[in-house]
């Protein structure tokens, strides 16, 4: 299986760790939407399309991320330690809706979009340019980026601390971003 194509949308925020979403296409018959392209100390990497975890309040059932200190819905205070923690001791906060099994797949979808991820930042500067990326108007969930593991942090042990930029605490970066949205597939009901 080949990835045949690549749209990138570029986020333009030189703040931010996230440098951009893009969509790939596997055969030219199968899309997957929402990979996030991430500053890393060693150049731009791929984070797959994930999901914030969440967990249910004891009190009044409401539904909440498992960063979040109360209840959205009834003002409790929550527990710390429901979130759970991965292989490395980080707060598993997130999980992958797609992601390869393999490092040569993974090392492919890295390669191609990181390459088109270049192509695309040398378009951008020329007059007419058009994202081809597929917007559907989503809210996008800003303001996360610091959260991705750089390749290797969680399948071949950690990687060295002092080689990550220093990650900023949730919602002090972007002030005006963080009243966004959940995008809407975290909001359906279960
Ligand atoms: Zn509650």
């Amino acid at each position: 299986m080949k990835v045949s194509e690549v749209r990138i949308k570029l986020m333009n925020d030189p703040q931010d760790r996230l440098l951009a979403f893009c969509s790939i296409t596997f055969d030219s018959c199968f899309v997957i939407r929402d990979l996030k392209i991430i500053k890393g100390s060693k150049g731009p990497f791929v984070a797959m399309p994930s999901r914030k975890l969440t967990d249910r309040c004891a009190r009044c059932g409401g539904k909440n991320t498992l960063r979040s200190a109360f209840c959205n819905h009834c003002g409790r205070k929550l527990a710390s330690e429901r979130v759970g923690r991965g292989a490395d001791g980080r707060a598993k906060l997130y999980a992958d809706i797609a992601h390869p099994i393999n490092s040569e797949c993974r090392d492919q979808i890295q390669a191609k979009v990181v390459e088109a991820y270049e192509n695309e930042l040398v378009l951008a500067q020329q007059p007419g340019y058009v994202c081809h990326y597929d917007d559907y108007g989503d809210d996008y969930d800003f303001g996360d980026a610091h959260y991705y593991d750089e390749p290797g942090a969680s399948h071949a042990g950690r990687i060295d601390q002092a080689a990550r930029q220093p990650s900023q605490p949730p919602h002090t970066g972007h002030p005006e971003r963080a009243a966004v949205r959940p995008r809407q597939t975290e909001e359906r009901e279960t």
